[in-house]
């Protein structure tokens, strides 16, 4: 009987401003259940994609989802249409992603109101992320206000950072005013990923330093030191680091006030250019890795700078990292860039066989969803291919923090 069977299933939900993410994982295996995506919630056009794993049944709606709080209903529904409902006593908890846990979080954490305050206060610095969260977390305790809700925090892997990665070289009082200091993102695929590795080359994450570079939409790279995050491109906000598909990364602050004295710019304008109209999207008006490979293969040269801008930017970081571990036994690429384009790892570590590091060609351009080494069997360090589970790792957690109460 399903009432006495234990609770298992974890629902992970990722709240963007105007989209859902969700899954549903049974941790006794770590099998998912369930996936899909509400997607343009609060316009006329919002649709749901829903995919029951079980059965293979997918189902999709089109039509207007007002808010959140319609949007959780409707996945609630197609949930409890496959036999998997919310209201089950299987349910162990909701895995919320959260972006900014500034320094206060340095672990998940089971949500309370003092959780949801501190969330709150974190708005000024995550003024994109931290509001959709939160709005995602209150509507899911409106519908299951007795199951306990935990937040994973994109920040938390990197508060170990130390000082001397964390700081900006500004006054510390005006910094620490305003909060100013790298957090760092993307830190539950990084946390993931640099043990996936570990795993992959048969050793425990404290007895291997790694570089892994988050290759999608959004990029980062950091280097991970005995399973510990030392340094990560990611800064204040996801502006800063590596070159993206929309995001510049690295630039001389000075660009902004250029913009905005001699260029005529306002502050959002400025932000808009920076982080949704630069990068790869900026330089050359794709920001699909597939797009732009096929544009340099018809000769296109807007293409290939763009390209070669955001393999020089990799290359750097993976120079700057390899110097601030001293000793590298991986680099780890994933994430829907890292994983899939071949010509990107290839790319980015042709010539650095002086680090001892060289990528196979033939290993390169195997595609597998599997961990996978790329580099030759006789290199000093592994070149890797490390898929990325944030769904996996943030059930995973949630499930650490409330499974052992069963
Ligand atoms: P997000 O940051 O949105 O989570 P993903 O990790 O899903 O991004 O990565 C999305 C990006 O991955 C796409 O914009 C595209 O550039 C790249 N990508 C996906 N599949 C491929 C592929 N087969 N070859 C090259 N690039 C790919």
């Amino acid at each position: 009987m399903a009432a006495t069977r234990a609770a298992t299933r974890v629902l992970v939900l990722n709240s963007g401003s105007s989209s859902v993410k969700y899954q549903l994982l049974d941790m006794s295996d770590a099998t998912r259940l369930a996936v899909g995506l509400v997607e343009r919630i609060g316009e006329q056009t919002s649709r749901l994609k829903h995919t029951c794993l079980t059965t293979g049944d997918l189902r999709e709606h089109s039509g207007p989802i007002a808010d959140h709080d319609a949007a959780l209903k409707a996945v609630a529904e197609e949930l409890s249409r496959d036999g998997l409902g919310l209201d089950s006593p299987e349910l162990a908890a909701i895995g919320h992603r959260v972006v900014h846990g500034g320094l206060f979080f340095t672990e998940p954490t089971v949500i309370d109101d003092e959780v949801l305050n501190e969330i709150e206060r974190l708005i000024p610095v995550a003024p994109l992320h931290n509001p959709a969260n939160l709005t995602g977390i209150r509507t899911a305790q409106a519908l299951r206000p007795d199951l306990p809700q935990v937040a994973v925090f994109d920040t938390a892997f990197h508060t170990t950072m130390p000082e001397s990665a964390a700081r900006y070289a500004i006054d510390p009082k005006i910094a620490d005013r305003h909060r100013i200091r790298r957090y760092g993102f993307h830190g539950t695929s990084h946390a993931y990923v640099s043990r996936e590795t570990a795993r992959l080359l048969g050793k425990d994450p404290s007895e291997v330093n790694v570089i892994v570079l988050h290759l999608g939409n959004g990029a980062s790279a950091s280097a991970v030191e005995r399973g510990r995050c030392v340094d990560t491109s990611m800064g204040l906000t996801p502006l800063e680091g590596l070159v993206m598909g929309t995001r510049s990364g690295d630039l001389d602050p000075a660009v902004i006030f250029h913009l905005a004295r001699v260029g005529g710019m306002s502050m959002d304008e400025i932000d808009t250019l920076l982080n949704k109209r630069s990068g790869l999207f900026g330089l050359c008006g794709d920001n699909d890795m597939r797009e732009i490979r096929r544009r340099i293969d018809e000769g296109d040269e807007e293409a290939a700078l763009a390209f070669d801008i955001y393999i020089h930017r990799l290359k750097k970081y993976i120079g700057a990292y390899y110097a601030v571990l001293g000793e590298v036994d991986a680099i780890a690429f994933t994430a829907g860039v890292g994983e899939n384009a071949a010509p990107v790892r290839e790319a980015a570590i042709a010539g650095l066989a002086g680090l001892g590091l060289a990528v196979d060609p033939v290993r390169n351009a195997v595609r597998s969803g599997a961990p996978r080494l790329i580099s030759p069997g006789s290199a000093r360090v592994a070149v890797a291919v490390v898929p990325t589970d944030e769904e996996l790792e943030i059930a995973t957690q949630t499930y650490a923090l409330v499974g052992k109460n069963d």
